[in-house]
């Protein structure tokens, strides 16, 4: 042996493992009992240049540790220049405050690396790929002939989905041709930004993102369609495709679905419904009108780590008939699957963007077999029931607004200045970023300066949000920069 070569016996060993993990494992139940408990703000906000230099000088300021003292300092340093989505302060972006039993799969995934698209590579997740995907399908009131699988995020989901509206839409052979005549979808103006990127990634360009308008809730106008398609006609542009947002990213509001999938099929264009958010509705018998019309869909995206409990990355992209799944990326000449032809449903990377997965699956089958679907349900009703009290409680007071009705979890909102509204808002949020124990967003609307909250943490209380609205009155009294202009 080379006397700098690594002892990789070592580096593999079982005990080494108990160890270090042992080791881990306290660390991130003290940063668990610390974001529950409160202990600290949800996030500690550090500038980016000093965050980098930070970690350009952490090697150097541990270098005197031992290897598992560093493993240990690293988690520490770690773990508390992050956002603590746990803590129940924590309202800001659409991503989940992962169930500890879902974040511990990532630990199995991460060992046994058998995420892969090729089935001998990866056989157990792919058996339970098709368990959840079928059942997702048939929540949304699809039948056998659907099929669903797994991809890194909504974004790739959605790209996913476009594709395939592409290709059995378009009259021209782009996969093989490439791009003749130019395109068309139509979406609402308040549709996730991925959706605008996965357009024009097809080549379709910014005139091939045809807007429908959208009512006083951010939703799409149904009378708008007609119109929308009407002017995607007009430049010259074959339209392959509406997308349904459900829901819209800003406000959290559901498009009309129905009226949307209606059309769809009336003008023989494919309907995708972008449900990454709002998808998991489809389990609460309360809200599952929301997504009415879904089962005009032709693909449905719903992602595991906004409103189902699990860590990132993980997206459903379902579709109504199956042969759309296999057909997207095949380049050879159709194969349409007769039911005669024996189907290859194993053969992950048929399908999917990814050649080598992560094993993304686990969290599902585990939730879903553990829990039910009764989780996902008690979930929803649980976060879209806090939001209409926050709205509720906010609309009741003189010095708050809403700035639009509330379908999901997601509430935007803003304090009532007298004069400078939007800078003044915008303000409050930068004053409350780097003061605050709450972590929350902002949006602009029509222009607009509003706070954002995504209600993602089902440990947050309606009596943490009123103390929300208590702690911005109080910045806006103390703050004399904010304070001048106040009611
Ligand atoms: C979050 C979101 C996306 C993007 O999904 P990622 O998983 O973050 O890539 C797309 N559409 C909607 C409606 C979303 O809420």
């Amino acid at each position: 042996m080379s006397t700098n070569s690594f002892d990789f016996e070592q580096l593999y060993s079982a005990k080494g493992f108990h160890e270090d993990g042992t080791l881990l494992l306290s660390e991130l139940t003290a940063y668990l009992q610390q974001a529950t408990d409160l202990k600290a703000p949800a996030l500690s906000y550090v500038e980016p240049d000093e965050m980098l230099r930070y970690w350009q000088s952490w090697n150097e300021e541990n270098q005197h540790l031992s290897d598992s003292e560093r493993i240990k300092k690293f988690c520490t340093d770690l773990l508390s220049n992050t956002n603590h989505l746990q803590n129940p302060k924590y309202v800001g972006h659409q991503v989940s405050a992962p169930l500890p039993i879902a974040s511990l799969m990532m630990l199995i995934g991460g060992t046994s690396n058998n995420g892969s698209a090729v089935y001998e590579m990866g056989m157990a997740p792919t058996a339970m790929e098709r368990i959840v995907t079928d059942l997702l399908c048939s929540k949304f009131g699809w039948d056998h002939h659907s099929r669903g699988f797994l991809t890194s995020g909504g974004t790739l989901a959605n790209l996913t989905a476009l594709l395939a509206a592409r290709k059995f839409k378009a009259t021209e052979d782009i996969w093989n041709q490439g791009m003749q005549k130019p395109l068309a979808i139509l979406v609402s103006s308040q549709a996730h930004y991925c959706v605008d990127r996965a357009a024009r990634i097809m080549g379709l360009g910014a005139d091939g993102i045809i807007s429908i308008a959208v009512n006083e809730n951010f939703c799409t106008e149904e009378n708008a369609i007609e119109t929308a398609y009407q002017s995607a006609l007009a430049k010259g542009r074959e339209v392959i495709a509406v997308v349904g947002s459900a829901p819209s990213t800003s406000t959290g509001n559901y498009d009309n679905l129905e009226a949307l999938g209606k059309f769809a099929k009336d003008k023989d264009l494919w309907f995708h419904i972008d449900a990454a958010h709002g998808g998991p509705a489809i389990f609460s018998k309360k809200y599952k009108h929301l997504l009415k019309g879904s089962e005009w869909a032709d693909s449905i995206i719903v992602d595991g780590h906004k409103m189902m409990l699990m860590p990132a990355l993980s997206t459903a992209v379902l579709f109504k008939n199956k042969n759309h799944a296999y057909e997207n990326f095949n380049q050879s000449a159709a194969y349409l699957l007769e039911d005669s032809i024996e189907e290859d449903w194993y053969n992950g990377a048929k399908k999917t963007f990814e050649c080598t997965k992560t094993m993304m699956v686990l969290p599902w089958f585990l939730l879903l077999n553990l829990y039910g679907e009764t989780l996902f349900e008690s979930y929803i009703d649980r976060q879209y029931d806090l939001a209409r009290a926050f709205a509720e409680a906010i609309n009741h007071s003189e010095d708050f607004e809403t700035a639009a009705r509330v379908d999901s979890n997601i509430v935007c909102f803003r304090y009532r200045f007298k004069e400078n509204i939007d800078d003044q808002n915008k303000q409050l949020r930068a004053y409350l970023l780097k003061n605050s124990n709450y972590y929350l967003v902002q949006t602009r609307l029509n222009g607009s300066h509003y706070l954002r909250v995504s209600l993602m943490n089902p440990l947050t209380k309606l009596d943490h949000l009123r103390q929300l609205l208590d702690e911005i009155r109080k910045v806006v009294k103390t703050q004399k920069h904010l304070s001048n202009l106040s009611l």
